[in-house]
């Protein structure tokens, strides 16, 4: 029996993928680590001899390639450590891999593989968070443009906008300029003053009446 074999006959899918840390949900799906996963799209099968298969990104496999995808090495490295991790008895492996390993190793095996599951859930944490927060963004930039846009459209705003300058400034020309300048210009003023009160008025009704 070959390696790939064993492997595959004693350790499903499923117990592979929670053993390395994806969180896989009652239906035998998790968050697929393989693209830039939200909802779970990865379906990992329950039974030995079984495989996964990403709906999200198309990735799939035998128990063998998800772990070996997960940390990035090759079939034979991926079947071997499985063998390790999940202390398979294999006999047709090198006599040094027959021998129950001894407990230093075993629980130093076991430490690189913690470091590895947290590795691999950091980077899908860090992931998730760059994602939702370039989608915060865009959905903020977007309400804020539909904001500015019901502005443009509000014909009260751009008045006013348009006229609060020069309404302060014909007030301060009244308060801080000579008597003599103020004398000349008066009529002028109160004229334009007036216009522009009799508008606001007109607009602040029309569109009282439209809201
Ligand atoms: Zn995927």
């Amino acid at each position: 029996m070959s390696i790939f074999t064993a492997v595959k006959e004693a350790v499903s899918p499923l117990d592979a993928a929670k053993f390395y840390g994806l969180n896989v949900n009652r239906n035998g799906m998790c968050i697929c680590p393989f693209h830039n996963d939200r909802h779970p799209s990865l379906k990992v099968d329950k039974e030995v001899g079984g495989g996964f298969y990403c709906f999200g990104c198309q990735e799939h496999g035998n128990v063998i390639s998800l772990v070996g995808k997960i940390f990035g090495i090759d079939d034979k490295e991926a079947a071997e450590k499985i063998i390790a991790d999940f202390q398979i008895k294999y006999t047709g492996f090198d006599s040094i891999l027959n021998e129950p390993l001894p407990p230093e190793e075993i629980e130093r095996r076991k430490k690189i593989n913690e470091r590895k599951v947290f590795a691999v859930k950091r980077r899908e944490l860090c992931q998730l968070i760059l994602k939702t927060l370039s989608e915060m963004r865009e959905e903020k930039w977007q309400a804020e443009a539909k904001a500015m846009k019901v502005l443009e459209d509000n014909e009260l705003y751009c008045w006013i906008i348009h006229k609060l300058d020069w309404l302060e400034s014909s007030y301060d020309y009244l308060i801080f300029e000579s008597e003599d300048d103020v004398k000349e210009a008066i009529e002028q003023i109160d004229e334009e003053v007036r216009n522009n009160v009799g508008e606001f008025e007109e607009i602040v009704r029309r569109s009282k009446s439209n809201a």
